[in-house]
């Protein structure tokens, strides 16, 4: 439907905004390093492209932990702001803008898109009943409540059902709603609320959805929303910290309402224009317009609104509110919308969820201070699973993957050509490309060309690697050493392709290698940068003299790897002994509540109560993760009698490969449910927010009554 990349009209490659409320870990850094990659390769396409970003500044969890803090609000998060602009360039990670929601652009511009709704009768007043403590005396917007999702009956905070069906919760759905300030039962008190309502765009998102391109998933997940009844869309809060809502938009008949703050789920997307906005007031509008990127430039109403190539590149707990909120807000204030949403995978710890609380997590710090080399990073994250899967950071995995790959394909190919260039011909020896290395090339940039159309970011990282690989095989098929003497003009030849199969790798690796990809562009004598390349100059000629190569890639030693490890270890420990155990995953900003041991339940029930429970052992047969679901796994359980489905939130707490022959205790009597389209025949008895497995003592055979 779209035209391939590179179009006419420019692009933006924007990604999902870091909350200004903690540290980065090297989880948080995949999607920050896949956007600055996927933005790159669309340069090297010669595709007008700005690459913006920005802190989100606002809700809940940075109000309640500037509090704790004894700070206000803004400069706690504007301390993360600050700490993440300078972060994000040691992963070289290079934004062309970097703002944050709370600046005056963004405010501005917030207000603005909120106006526009007013104007096109978009917005609707209801008195609503929203949770209040009353010992705090004041209202418990979002991450301020905890309770039940009332869709799938898991553990949520607040405004998403994070642990379970990952669904936005507007404020009052949460059952059983418990404040996260004073641990009591939240009360309900009415209040008047702005809307945004969303049933006006429900047949525009319909035909949106059909026409967006991106990853699957985020293509995919939506439906389901899209076409159930869309409820409209709380974009106000009782709260101070956040931009107010507009004021004297001049309709008499809207009431003044001072004391409301726009959800951050209204101003944070916003940020992706105000940054644009921003970069292109830096730059120039005749280097770059914003506007002719966000603006709707078809006639107001038409099917599709016209303007650049708007890329969003998130994490996949956040497609909805990309592919449903968004879109909608954007068409309610006459923007363009997305043209593809791109929604990467979790990013595990040796095989664990990250958990910041436990300090197991490897902080972008930590990597930094190990000396190696971001790009190493990069390629790991990036290549080391498909975008859309989860993928597992380990310093041993990194290892692996630098030491073969990079170090063992990649810089081997380079340096034993290069070498050998210098060696003998003092540089390029005079020889045309020969036409099976040409055709090599090319197709190589054809899957680079298609990695990019196809939003396939580990497709970039692939490509220098695979054409090093063709490189070591026609350099040993070959022998150039020993026609040097034999035959000189073949040897010529042969040590010329792999000059340019050198040149053509550095334009290929720009994407994710940028560093390493610079530095070997200086090896091979090129003016100017590698970063302003494009695809084409990977089959033009290479400077004739060029300098004695270095190695581009150092391997990583075992020993290197095990203390590494042991760092991390040490940390966890010593940070065992005062966790409060709150596994807390991606989601890890919000520790809000006090976690200690819950007091035992005054309600007494009969033994004839709990005898009804039928609890039986269980063998778990198989364990699988559930597609799309962060959190949720796929169990097929023996309970002697027959083998249940069950579906638990156990994916990221559990190696699920080792469950396989564990014995654990099944509720086996419990209703039917279904989770995530998944049917769910019976329930797992697990401690705690670690999900810690309730097994048996000895061998208790499956379908042995638990009493
Ligand atoms: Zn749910």
């Amino acid at each position: 439907m779209h035209e391939e990349f590179p179009t006419e009209t420019p692009a933006v490659v924007t990604c999902g905004l870091p909350y200004a409320n903690g540290d980065l870990h090297v989880g948080h850094l995949r999607t920050y390093v896949s956007g600055d990659a996927y933005s790159r390769a669309l340069d090297r396409l010669g595709q007008s492209v700005a690459f913006v970003c920005g802190s989100d500044m606002h809700g809940t969890p940075i109000a309640v932990n500037a509090a704790e803090a004894g700070v206000d609000p803004e400069s706690f998060a504007l301390e993360y702001h600050e700490q993440y602009e300078e972060t994000f360039p040691e992963f070289n990670v290079e934004f062309d803008n970097y703002g944050h929601t709370h600046d005056a652009t963004n405010t501005e511009m917030t207000q603005s898109f909120v106006r526009s709704w007013i104007d096109g009768d978009h917005v609707v007043e209801k008195e609503i009943q929203v949770a209040w403590d009353e010992e705090a005396d004041q209202p418990l917007p979002d991450r301020f409540v905890e309770g039940t999702c009332p869709y799938c009956g898991e553990t949520a905070r607040g405004d998403e059902c994070d642990e379970g069906c990952q669904r936005h919760l507007e404020p009052g759905e949460i059952e059983d709603p418990v404040s996260t300030i004073t641990g009591n039962p939240a009360e309900y008190r009415t209040r008047p609320h702005k809307f945004l309502r969303l049933s006006d765009f429900q047949e525009y998102l319909q035909r949106f959805i059909d026409r967006l391109e991106g990853t699957e998933n985020a293509k995919n997940q939506p439906r389901e929303w899209i076409e159930g009844e869309l409820q409209d869309l709380c974009i106000t809060r009782d709260m101070e910290w956040g931009i107010d809502y507009p004021q004297n938009n001049g309709d008499a008949a809207e009431s003044q309402r001072e004391d409301l703050v726009l959800y951050v789920w209204v101003d944070a997307p916003i940020e992706y224009v105000s940054s644009t906005k921003q970069y292109s007031e830096a730059v120039g509008e005749d280097e770059y317009d914003w506007e002719t990127v966000w603006k709707n430039h078809a006639d107001p109403g038409a099917e599709r609104p016209e303007g650049g190539e708007i890329v969003h590149i998130i994490g996949h707990d956040i497609i909805q509110h990309h592919t449903v909120f968004w879109p909608a807000m954007l068409r309610g204030a006459d923007f363009n919308e997305p043209r593809a949403v791109m929604a990467c995978g979790f990013v595990n710890l040796a095989g664990e969820a990250f958990s910041t609380s436990r300090n197991r997590a490897v902080w972008a710090d930590d990597y930094v201070e190990s000396g190696l080399h971001p790009d190493l990073y990069r390629y790991h994250i990036v290549t080391g699973s498909e975008f859309t899967a989860d993928v597992n950071f380990s310093w041993d995995g990194l290892a692996e993957r630098v030491n073969s790959e990079l170090v063992g394909t990649l810089g081997n190919f380079l340096y034993r050509s290069l070498l050998f260039a210098e060696r003998n011909y003092d540089g390029t020896p005079d020889a045309d490309v020969s036409e099976p290395v040409e055709a090599e090339i090319e197709s190589a940039m054809e899957s680079f060309r298609t990695a990019v159309n196809d939003y396939r970011v580990r497709g970039l990282g692939r490509a220098p690697v695979e054409l090093a690989k063709f490189g070591n095989e026609y350099i040993q098929r070959h022998e150039p050493w020993k026609l040097t003497d034999e035959d000189p003009e073949r040897a010529a030849q042969v040590i010329r392709d792999c000059v340019q199969l050198s040149k053509a790798i550095a334009v290929l690796m720009e994407p994710v290698l940028p560093g390493k990809a610079e530095a070997l562009w200086e090896q091979l004598g090129e003016a100017g940068s590698v970063h302003d390349a494009t695809l084409g100059a990977a089959l033009s000629a290479p400077p004739t003299s060029f300098d004695e190569p270095l190695e581009l890639f150092e391997g990583i030693e075992d020993e290197r790897v095990e203390e590494l490890n042991r760092q991390l270890e040490e940390r966890v420990e010593a940070a065992g002994d005062d966790a409060d155990g709150d596994e807390g995953g991606e989601e890890d900003e919000d520790e809000t509540g006090a976690a200690d041991i819950e007091p035992i339940a005054d309600d007494r029930v009969s033994f004839e109560a709990f005898k009804e429970l039928d609890m039986r052992v269980g063998e778990v047969l198989s364990a699988e993760p559930i597609d799309g679901a962060d959190k949720l796994a796929k169990l097929e359980v023996d309970i002697g009698v027959e083998t249940r489905q069950i579906v638990a939130g156990i994916k990221e707490l559990h190696d699920l490969e080792s469950l396989p022959g564990t014995r654990i205790v099944v509720v086996a009597n419990l209703e039917k449910s279904e989770l995530f389209g998944v049917e769910s025949d019976g329930m797992l008895l697990a401690a705690g927010e670690e999900a810690d497995l309730l097994t048996t003592h000895d061998d208790a055979e499956p379908g042995t009554r638990v009493q």
